[in-house]
């Protein structure tokens, strides 16, 4: 039998709520099957850790979670830590250095939750987003001039690779392959942004020809906006880079009902390092302690990190038990319209679990 190691990072907010709730879940899941055990090491990296040590994680952070087989991640954020801190600090610093280049965001609408587009139904907004997650607009690279002073320029400046928009591009041709529409969408700026995303219409165009199988098309992000939100249904699987994913994701997430169900991973397709695992939305301190942060994304984070793991029947009985949840509107969060809290959404799912055959 297996047994998994996974590194529990809960950090900030509603992260510390929906961590717990889901390590509860996968802790029923390994129970009831029986076919693999789940163990949890817990750390309490984040901005409550950095006011009290003046860093996010500790200096050897990294080599503690190195040999685990995943980690759960929460979410960072503070009011009174300043935001680039904390996503530098421990988010950025995992995705990072265990090189976790292609962030992987589904999006469908489930059972029983009403997308806020009117005519749009359960099947017509089914979407895999793939966000390169190593470079681009978040290199990091940049500076400031004359800060504070009326000549004051400040450059924010994108990095692309050949290498790394290879890689990100092989890697969602070969997601579109797998899925039954076989379709991508690759999405740039390249009217407006003439090096870097002429560069990434080429390499789609260069790596496409591998791919003979897979339906691809071409769009420019300011369109895809529009086309995410009046034809959903043309949409199968997207390629954007770091900055254009960010934004088309929070957009897909809530065209699927809310933040609080979309899930993410954060992948090391090579499998050298632990790939990261982690609901979509942030720490939401407005209510936070309030026991109503909706679990569900976190859940389904918790079905991505069971499919990488190769534990795809748990994967699917976790992913049944939430869908047989969210199709109930009594079991539906206030970010859904309904009044369950955390608790009674995850002994809801803990109770799908078990009653699943
Ligand atoms: P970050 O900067 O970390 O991305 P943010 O400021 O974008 O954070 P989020 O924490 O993602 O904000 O939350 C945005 C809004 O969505 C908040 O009003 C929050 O209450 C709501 N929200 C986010 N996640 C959930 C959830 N799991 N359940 C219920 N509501 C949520
Ligand atoms: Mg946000």
């Amino acid at each position: 039998m297996k047994n998994y190691r996974i590194a529990a990072i809960p950090g900030d907010g509603i992260g510390k709520e929906v961590i717990a709730a889901g390590i509860e879940v996968l802790t029923t899941l390994a129970k009831r099957d029986g076919k693999f055990g789940v163990s949890f090491d817990h750390f309490d990296w984040g901005s409550d850790y950095y006011k009290q040590h003046g860093i996010m994680m500790p200096a050897d952070g990294r080599s503690q979670i190195a040999n685990h087989d995943a980690i759960y991640f929460g979410a960072v954020g503070a009011p009174d830590v300043p935001d680039h801190v904390t996503l530098w600090g421990l988010r950025l610093a995992i995705c990072q250095p265990f090189d976790q280049y292609a962030n992987v965001r589904p999006t469908r609408i489930l059972p029983g939750i009403q997308s806020p587009l009117r005519n749009v139904k359960q099947g017509d907004l089914d979407w895999v987003i793939v966000r390169e997650n190593s470079e681009g607009e978040y290199a990091g690279q940049g500076g400031r001039s004359h800060v504070g002073l009326p000549e004051e320029v400040a450059t924010e400046v994108s990095i692309f690779t050949r290498a790394g928009v290879t890689r990100i591009m092989k890697f969602a041709f070969d997601l579109a392959q797998s899925r039954p529409r076989k379709k991508l969408t690759v999405v740039t700026k390249s009217n407006a942004q003439r090096n870097g995303m002429v560069m990434w219409d080429e390499i789609a165009a260069e790596v496409a020809r591998d791919y003979p199988d897979v339906e691809c098309d071409k769009m420019l992000v300011d369109a895809m906006t529009m086309r995410m939100t009046l034809k959903p249904e043309t949409l199968d699987t997207i390629v954007a880079t770091n900055l254009h994913a960010d934004i088309l994701s929070d957009l897909a997430a809530a065209l699927a009902g809310s933040l609080g169900i979309a899930p993410t991973a954060n992948l090391n397709p090579e499998r050298k390092f632990p790939s990261m695992f982690e609901p979509i939305h942030g720490s939401a301190f407005d209510i936070t302690g309030k026991g109503i942060a909706n679990p569900v994304a976190t859940f389904w984070s918790a079905v991505m990190m069971l499919e990488h793991l190769g534990e795809q029947a748990a994967a699917d009985r976790l992913m049944r038990a939430v869908e047989r949840v969210t199709a109930n509107p009594d079991l539906h969060s206030p970010d859904l319209g309904g009044k369950a809290t955390t608790r009674e959404v995850t002994d809801a799912v803990i109770a799908a679990i078990m009653g699943d055959n």
